[in-house]
């Protein structure tokens, strides 16, 4: 089944993301937290996809597994930027022998020293592109509310992001933020730019005080005063850490739906246990 037409009908969308192991050793431990979370019947799962190699091989068999075991729909990412075209090629013709329609295609970070001007690819865009040539995949992508770190500024990103929907992209989904004005805001700014595809939430949920320092370096998100304060009052409690970390997830979930946002996707980390929680807190308002 086709993530759009999951997110269009009029139910609102819970997801979960998940990641592949980083060697064979661990993919029996990573597949049993995967199936975990697939027989809560989320409305998909996304299996994220290394950027260098090692674990990308295993993103297309961990979305084959929850598609044919527990008939949950898999949207398989794939970056580019270190793909060569033969890579990409080979990994869109996996995904269709595997039965996988659902592609996020996304850039991917540039390793360090990294000549991006002699790269098969140097934007997303690209990818988006080829991949709309070479099959009949729903393609979503990657979205910034907070801006990409790299982008000149935030005009110039949303100029960028509507290049991607002009690609091909039916749908986005946004990088982690921890105030829900943040993605209003750039909803709105989106829609005056003319992208009208829809904006899938992606909401982590803290639940280790570590977790920030490693979700500063990546997405730069700003951490609200609310947000900290908890950090700081139970950062060190590992039980009350996670109470808090779901219920502040659960909130910014309740509060996102209930102002209309069609699809939030949780960034779930393998963690069946704040799937779990973060299901049974929903249950009715997803029904
Ligand atoms: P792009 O859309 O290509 O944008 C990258 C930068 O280039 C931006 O600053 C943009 O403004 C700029 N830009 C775009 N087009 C142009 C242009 N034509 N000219 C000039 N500038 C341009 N990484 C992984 O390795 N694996 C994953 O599975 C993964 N999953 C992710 C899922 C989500 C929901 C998100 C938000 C990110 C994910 N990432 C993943 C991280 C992502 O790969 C990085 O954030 C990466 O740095 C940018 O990828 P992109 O697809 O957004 O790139």
């Amino acid at each position: 089944m086709k993530i759009i037409d999951i997110i269009k009908n009029d139910k609102p969308t819970l997801s979960f993301e998940v990641f592949p192991p980083k060697t064979s050793q661990n993919f029996e431990s990573v597949r049993m937290a995967v199936e975990e979370i697939a027989a809560l019947k989320p409305d998909f799962m996304s299996v994220t996809y290394g950027a260098g190699g090692g674990t990308s091989d295993f993103t297309a068999d961990i979305a084959e597994d929850i598609q044919k075991n527990f008939g949950v729909p898999a949207l398989a990412h794939m970056t580019c930027v270190s793909s060569s075209r033969a890579k990409v090629r080979s990994v869109t013709d996996t995904l269709k022998d595997k039965g996988i329609a659902n592609v996020l295609a996304l850039r991917g970070d540039i390793p360090q020293g990294f000549d991006l001007a002699s790269a098969d690819y140097r934007y997303a865009s690209e990818l988006i592109r080829e991949i709309r040539e070479g099959g009949d995949f729903c393609i979503g992508g990657a979205c910034y509310p907070e801006a990409h770190p790299e982008s000149e500024d935030s005009f110039a990103d949303l100029r960028y992001l509507k290049e991607k929907a002009d690609s091909g992209c039916e749908f986005f989904t946004t990088q982690m933020f921890f105030d829900n004005n943040i993605l209003y805001n750039f909803l709105y700014r989106a829609r005056n730019a003319g992208i009208h595809v829809p904006v899938v939430a992606g909401i982590m949920p803290v639940t280790n005080a570590a977790q920030i320092k490693r979700i500063m370096s990546i997405s730069g998100a700003a951490l609200p005063q609310r947000f900290v304060r908890i950090v700081d009052r139970y950062g060190s409690n590992p039980d009350a850490m996670m109470q808090a970390g779901i219920a502040y997830a659960t909130e910014q979930i309740i509060d996102l739906f209930a102002n209309g946002v069609p699809a939030v996707h949780v960034y779930s980390m393998n963690k069946p246990v704040i799937a779990r929680r973060i299901m049974e807190n929903v249950s009715s308002i997803i029904a």
